[in-house]
């Protein structure tokens, strides 16, 4: 089911792509494996989807070592007390929130002679999410963070409002790769999930984050 599952998905980010006149080279899909055990996530890389995300530290710990090689990568909300063990498991933390989240990466990364690279998270609608910095004090944010020189800033990510309507979804990642293409047009951006990834791509994503669509029936 899941074989089946990546290949549906892999239809449709290439039939919006033709219709979008966009290079589906340039799509890369995360598969969301929260809560998902070793044998489903080893039924993913199978299907040749090697890139993979987790929203807990502990839970990435556990499982990607019996998951290798593979490129794990970090989409939730990090403490700064995690920042030490995710910097051993992750190639990508897509959910960097605040400046001083960015100080403690770059300091953990200067012991281990590492360059993180990470994607600043980005609250696109105002009042739904938790975490994220506010659009219009992103300029300052990059500014303070790009003195870090552990740290390696690839993109931004979001988080657009849940609904069931895919379309509302738009002007969250228009805002999102609006404000990529000010601060620096060669960033990536990290936005869509199972219900709204196609308009996500619609709107310039690089990176998709997919959980339910690949693991579950009917989505
Ligand atoms: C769970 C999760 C996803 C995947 O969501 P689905 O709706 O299952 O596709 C994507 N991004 C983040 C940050 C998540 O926590």
């Amino acid at each position: 089911m899941i074989k089946e599952n990546i290949e549906k998905v892999r239809q449709r980010v290439f039939a919006v792509c033709a219709r979008n006149k966009i290079d589906p080279g340039k799509i890369t899909i995360l598969c969301v494996t929260k809560g998902r055990s070793v044998g489903q996530i080893l039924e993913v890389v199978n299907s040749g989807i090697d890139h993979l995300g987790e929203n807990r530290v502990q839970e990435a710990a556990e499982k990607y070592k019996l998951v290798t090689p593979a490129h794990w990568q970090m989409v939730g909300h990090l403490q700064s007390n995690k920042v030490r063990d995710a910097l051993g498991i992750f190639d990508l933390i897509h959910s960097v929130d605040s400046v001083s989240l960015a100080q403690e990466i770059n300091k953990q990364a200067v012991k281990i002679n590492k360059i993180q690279d990470i994607l600043l998270e980005v609250k696109t609608s105002p009042e739904v999410r938790k975490f994220g910095f506010k659009p219009q004090a992103l300029a300052e944010v990059c500014e303070e963070i790009m003195k870090f020189q552990n740290v390696k800033i690839k993109g931004l990510m979001t988080i657009a409002p849940f609904t069931d309507n895919a379309q509302e979804a738009r002007p969250y990642f228009a805002k999102l790769k609006a404000l990529r293409d000010k601060l620096n047009p060669s960033w990536l951006l990290s936005m869509g999930m199972s219900s709204d990834f196609e308009v996500a791509i619609e709107e310039g994503a690089d990176i998709i984050r997919l959980g339910r669509v690949i693991f579950d029936d009917n989505v």
